[in-house]
């Protein structure tokens, strides 16, 4: 197939042209290719071709306290290829007793032959047992080469500095790469106990227990830690003006520190917890929304490369029959917001309206993740010889984001009423039509596990 009459962006520039997709491979790339012989012709007709997505924080078919996320593989990867992201990176658990075998092969089944996009996997790491050492070198050789760790819940899935500490040795030996969700457990634990007492139905409650400095903390004290060990270190959802800032120091240093953050610490902000009745609960992820110069801060640092990729977290609970199981207790309100069917456009439209050019916004949602993940050159990027994920995207249609709209599987979006001008017309997934026109065409979810190396 040839798709021709388009403008193709990459991270390195833009240009009018086409390519040529074969056997699931972008095998040409140009300005005058013609069709060959009976080759069947898209014509793009001056939309932009972007590479398709690569979210690299999602939480498909996760349990959560007394729930599961609503989307599951199935669901999960549709939302994500209709919102134009073509691989997404998840992240397995296993549970108390067991090994991270045990967690990989629970998301192995979850995900084989339901995924209809290719997926690779973090694995969490929760703690530090006798005989974890051979464990990482097991997942290593099952194609995981990127690890998550948590210094918050240390009752259930975190860890505490000396096993943090000791992950990150371990990421040396290996050569493999820890992502950190960074909020410091303890402080908030307690204050999360005081605020129930006080009074446990109130929303507000939420960010209260978490306020900045929890967060500025913990990605202080990681990147520390992983300036001992030596290692490089990924920080996950950076929300705070103070976190971001602490990065662009570590990074000015010359340390390796790589960060992320997420459309709804660039978009929403606290006002959303004073909404009436159960409302807020919508908003209840952590970190929490923050505020507005909160906001201001994480733009520029996507624009001056202090963070370098945007991924959505995406988690996704219902608001009818999920959070509210939290309606007389603030924590017990499952945490997570949806988001992988709305990265795309919410970035192209809101990133552009904030002036940063096209060919950044594919370096943050596409080619820098893929990078760091061990994907590129293969995904994240347009160049013969790499697959052929695929976005077509139109920048003059004009429509509201709506949870009416979507089809990601939980009741609500975030950005409900969000307006946008991109549009994601149509989506290969390794040169598989999946979207044609705004509509669902792929059969069947030929999605694989990438082993990464
Ligand atoms: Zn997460």
């Amino acid at each position: 197939m040839l798709i021709k009459n388009g403008i193709i962006v990459t991270e390195d520039g833009r240009f009018e042209g086409g390519l040529r997709i074969r056997d699931g491979k972008i095998t040409a790339v140009g300005t005058e290719l013609e069709p060959e012989g009976e080759e069947e012709v898209l014509d793009a007709e001056g939309a932009y071709i972007l590479p398709g997505g690569v979210d690299v924080h999602t939480h498909i078919d996760m349990p959560a306290g007394e729930c599961m996320t609503s989307d599951d593989y199935l669901t999960g990867t549709r939302a994500a290829v209709m919102g134009g992201t073509t691989t997404v990176m998840d992240f397995p658990e296993y549970d108390e007793g067991e090994t991270l075998m045990d967690g990989l092969n629970c998301w192995r089944k979850k995900s084989e032959g339901r995924a209809y996009c290719d997926y690779g996997f973090h694995m969490t790491v929760s703690g530090w047992d006798e005989g974890m050492k051979e464990q990482l070198v097991r997942m290593k050789e099952q194609g995981i080469t990127s690890f998550k760790a948590y210094t918050a819940y240390q009752d259930g899935i975190g860890v505490y500095d000396e096993q943090l500490f000791g992950i990150l040795q371990e990421m040396k030996e290996l050569d493999t790469l820890l992502c950190v969700h960074c909020e410091n457990g303890d402080v908030l634990r307690r204050l999360q106990r005081q605020l129930r007492e006080e009074n446990a139905s109130d929303i507000r409650n939420h960010p209260k227990s978490r306020p900045n400095l929890t967060e500025k903390e913990a990605v202080s004290r990681v990147i520390d830690f992983a300036a001992m060990a030596d290692v490089p270190v990924y920080i996950v959802h950076v929300s705070t003006k103070e976190a971001a800032e602490v990065i662009r120091q570590a990074k000015q240093r010359g340390q390796r520190v790589y960060a992320e953050t997420c459309p709804q610490y660039l978009l929403l902000d606290e006002s959303l917890y004073d909404l009436p009745g159960f409302e807020s609960a919508k908003y209840v992820l952590s970190p929490p929304l923050r505020t507005k110069a909160d906001q201001e801060a994480l733009w520029k640092a996507l624009a001056d490369g202090t963070i370098d990729a945007v991924s959505t977290d995406h988690c996704s609970f219902r608001f009818h029959g999920q959070k509210d199981l939290g309606k007389e207790d603030f924590t017990r309100i499952p945490n997570g917001t949806p988001g992988i069917e709305t990265r795309m456009e919410l970035m192209l439209e809101y990133g552009s309206r904030r002036g940063i050019p096209l060919e950044k916004l594919v370096s943050l949602l596409c080619t820098e993740p893929a990078r760091l993940f061990g994907l590129h050159p293969v995904k994240g990027t347009i160049r013969a010889g790499g697959d052929a994920d695929l976005v077509i995207v139109r920048g003059d249609a004009p429509h509201r984001i709506s949870a009416g709209t979507l089809c990601q599987d939980v009741d609500y979006t975030p950005f409900e009423g969000f307006e946008v001008t991109y549009q994601i017309q149509d989506v290969f997934v390794k040169g598989i039509q999946a979207k044609r026109k705004g509509e669902w065409v792929m059969e069947k979810p030929e999605g694989r596990f990438l082993f990464c190396r």
